[in-house]
């Protein structure tokens, strides 16, 4: 259940897919975002003009994906859909930039993690719809300027604060994604059973998306998961029984947490004091990369009020203490 989409399987992709929101009036949550977008696309739409070059960013799964996807059907436009790490010459963005249509997107996820080459070549086209390329090798080799058409880059990352300054610059829109809040994950869980013709009732529903890390995506995961509990363990109908029962069977704790987040809560307290614990040790006692706690585990851990972020490193407050039923001041030490 890690809600970054990296260890998906493909038969977890197509469902993602299937249960993947089309248009504006399907998606749920981010208003003031969506609210904006709304009138971005319209106005782009009215002057037939490529949509502003447009960021996400935001930890995994809140629908980063979704929303370009979206704005490419509002704009009643192509979607080339691309990442960061694939792309690592600039040959293989120019495939990709001279066969948009004038107003398509182009998205790149995780595009923080562009090789500088690449992204130095993105500015031009991002700028001037203009980008050089390399024609014939050896003593003949040269560089032509070629014209591209209007397009949309849409740019996807969970970690802004590591995308270059000349980057982050070019582009017109910049999104930030939040959390759900219980109510809009209850609404995404109904939509999903739906779509997956599975029923279930009110209260299993607000109970899945209680525990789902405020994360669309693993509201989604869980909901599957939970579905193969009823359908085994019960009639197929998904009540709030069969979801305590699966979901206490998956570990998902009443907050949600799941284990890695506890795990960290736990280490934290037992092995640091209760912290401030620096994010390389830390990530090397949980087991786990410096990064990928703080691109999908803090960010949560901290919007829900169970770590504090100091200048001298990660602390938990009271509320981890509480949750972990643990006393402070009584830990193992060093
Ligand atoms: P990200 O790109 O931010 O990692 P995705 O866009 O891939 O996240 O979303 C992950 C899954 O969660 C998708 O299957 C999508 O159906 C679902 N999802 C995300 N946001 C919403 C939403 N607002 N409403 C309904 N489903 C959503």
């Amino acid at each position: 259940l890690n809600p970054s989409d990296e260890n998906l399987s493909n038969e977890e992709l197509d469902v993602e897919r299937k249960l993947r929101p089309l248009d504006f009036n399907d998606f749920t949550g981010q208003e003031q975002v969506l609210e904006n977008l709304k009138i971005f696309v319209e106005a782009a739409n009215m002057r037939n003009e490529a949509l502003d070059h447009t960021l996400f960013h935001g930890p995994p799964g809140l629908g980063k994906t979704t929303l370009a996807h979206i704005l490419s059907n509002e704009l009643n436009a192509n979607i080339k859909v691309t990442s960061g790490p694939v792309l690592d010459k600039p040959g293989d963005l120019a495939g990709l930039l001279t066969n948009l249509n004038e107003r398509d997107v182009l998205f790149i996820d995780e595009i923080h993690r562009l090789s500088p080459i690449v992204e130095e070549y993105l500015y031009s086209a991002m700028e001037d719809y203009k980008i050089d390329i390399m024609i014939e090798s050896g003593p003949n080799a040269r560089t032509v300027q070629i014209n591209l058409e209007p397009f949309t880059l849409i740019g996807a990352t969970t970690r802004s604060g590591l995308l270059t300054a000349p980057m982050r610059a070019r582009f017109g829109i910049n999104s930030r994604l939040e959390y759900y809040q219980t109510d809009l994950l209850t609404t995404i869980v109904q939509r999903s059973a739906t779509i997956l013709k599975v029923p279930i009732t009110m209260e299993a529903a607000i109970e899945i998306a209680g525990r789902s890390r405020g994360t669309p995506r693993i509201a989604n995961a869980l909901l599957r998961r939970v579905r193969d509990f009823a359908q085994i363990k019960s009639n197929g109908r998904i009540d709030i029984n069969i979801a305590k029962f699966a979901l206490k069977a998956l570990n998902v704790d009443a907050h949600g947490l799941d284990e890695m987040d506890n795990k960290i809560l736990t280490t934290i307290i037992d092995k640091f004091k209760g912290g401030p614990v620096g994010i390389t040790t830390l990530a090397t006692a949980v087991s786990e990369s410096a990064e990928t706690i703080e691109e999908v585990y803090e960010p949560f851990l901290i919007q829900q009020g169970f770590i504090m972020r100091t200048p001298r490193g990660r602390e938990v407050t009271a509320l981890a203490y509480k949750h972990l039923g643990k006393i402070k001041g009584n830990t193992q030490g060093g």
